[in-house]
């Protein structure tokens, strides 16, 4: 792997995404040496992954180099690779591109599409955890509207407008919102040999509300935003199957698409290698005490999406959003410094900061502990927020300059087919 020998401690972290970069970062220029390794040599702001798919945002405006994260760090190290296999006993990780050993280990790994075991879903579905997934979206939609626009008949037009996306969490509630938004904006202006009444944009959730894990005020709030935008939302359904064009239902619900785009779900990415107890089956997570570390190691940590901490308060662990992930990266990076100086550990105590979601241009719902609202305000913060998580001063200038292109013009400057997608 070419990293130079040191009589430092050595800790290694599987994982750029929020927890290991906020990790990482903690433990910039200390007396250790760090070693980051990814499968992807960017961190992604996953937020706002649905923009790039939905052509409101180019994808290097939300991924940022991981080697420009740690380039003033002395004694860190980026590899490339994608981690195969943990050998605890040998205090070694197994990589696409050898092997490497560590003092401690960190696992930063996050969650991968879970397609609840059903083959046809996963197979013909489009999933958006990634940045090639999201420009696989943006292709497919593109081009889906190009084939409406010289299809021979009415079912098959239909099936090319006709977009389906599963799980109403903030994901495909967000997603819903802005194709909405490029069927009422983008379509009649671009596509004036189509008609936008024909485009159809279904919201498949199979809880009795959209956004299930926020309140019952914004699922209100949202769904209605929704509904104004043209989406059809439909609670209590599940998808059984879907062949590449029909997509059957647990009700009457039968729909026939050229694009469904799965949302419905994550389940964590643990690594190969350590003791069955050590990972919590049926979430695929890594179980964890308050200090992050996983159980039955004291040399191993796991942090963010891949992380199952429970408590009193959390019986089920901590949220799989950015928060929990972010400040158990850098409380990690604190706690390392002091087992390495002999010192005790401070346990992790999640701070709440609310949760949120936009549906469009002036739509959005924010819940508080004290206080929940929608509306103009809600979609104003939900942009501030957003703009300040971004990684790198430059995306944040890019983002807010085509934010404000984009509400000025009621335009979606990315819409471009870069590489066609094949199905
Ligand atoms: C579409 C989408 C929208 C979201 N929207 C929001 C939102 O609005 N607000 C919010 O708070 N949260 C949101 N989330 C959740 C949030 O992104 C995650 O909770 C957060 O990214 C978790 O951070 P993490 O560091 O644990 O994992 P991740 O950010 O997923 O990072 C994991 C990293 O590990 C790397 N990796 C995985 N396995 C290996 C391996 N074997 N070898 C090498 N590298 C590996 C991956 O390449 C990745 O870089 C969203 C997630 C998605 C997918």
């Amino acid at each position: 792997m070419n990293i130079p020998k040191s009589n430092l401690p050595r800790i290694l972290i599987i994982g750029g995404g929020f927890a290991g970069i906020n990790l990482a970062k903690t433990l910039a220029n200390k007396n250790i040496q760090v070693v980051l390794i990814d499968k992807h040599n960017y961190h992604t702001f996953q937020p706002l992954l649905y923009q790039v798919s939905s052509s409101g945002l180019e994808p290097d405006s939300i991924a940022y180099p991981l080697r420009k994260i740690i380039k003033k760090h002395k004694t860190s190290f980026f590899r490339l690779a994608e981690v195969e296999q943990i050998l605890p006993e040998d205090k070694q990780v197994l990589t696409s591109i050898g092997a490497i050993s560590y003092d401690y280990l960190v696992l930063a790994t996050g969650t991968k599409t879970n397609y609840f075991g059903n083959k046809g879903i996963e197979d013909n579905s489009m999933p958006m955890k990634t940045v090639p997934q999201a420009l696989n979206i943006r292709s497919l939609i593109l081009q889906n509207f190009e084939k409406a626009a010289i299809a021979d008949s009415k079912e098959e037009r239909e099936a090319y407008l006709n977009f389906v996306i599963v799980g109403g969490g903030p994901t495909g509630v967000e997603l819903a919102g802005a194709i909405a938004e490029l069927k009422n904006n983008i379509l009649p202006r671009d596509y004036r040999d189509l008609n936008a009444i024909d485009m159809c944009i279904h919201l498949l959730e199979g809880a009795s509300r959209v956004l299930p894990p926020m309140s019952e005020h914004a699922s209100n709030k949202s769904a209605q935003f929704l509904k104004d935008l043209g989406v059809q939302v439909h609670c209590n359904t599940f998808v059984k199957d879907y062949d590449g064009l029909t997509v059957t239902t647990n009700s009457d619900l039968v729909l026939q698409s050229e694009t469904l785009i799965w949302a419905a779900g994550v389940t964590g990415a643990p690594v190969l290698g350590l003791n069955a107890d050590a990972l919590v089956e049926n979430a695929n997570r890594y179980s964890v005490n308050e200090y992050n570390q996983v159980e039955s190691y004291s040399d191993i940590f796991a942090i963010g999406d891949i992380a199952l901490m429970t408590s009193e308060e959390y019986e089920r662990g901590h949220p799989q959003v950015a928060q929990p992930a972010i400040q158990q990266g850098k409380l990690l990076g604190k706690n390392l410094l002091r087992l390495i100086d002999k010192k005790p550990l401070k346990p992790f105590i999640y701070k709440d900061k609310g949760s949120m979601a936009t549906i469009g241009r002036n739509k959005a719902v924010v819940d508080l502990k004290a206080y929940k609202f929608g509306g103009f305000f809600a979609w104003f913060i939900w942009m501030f927020v957003h703009l300040m998580s971004l990684v790198g001063f430059r995306n944040r200038v890019i983002v807010l300059f085509n934010w404000t292109y984009n509400y000025i013009n009621f335009d979606k400057a990315a819409r471009l087919i870069i590489r066609p997608f094949k199905k």
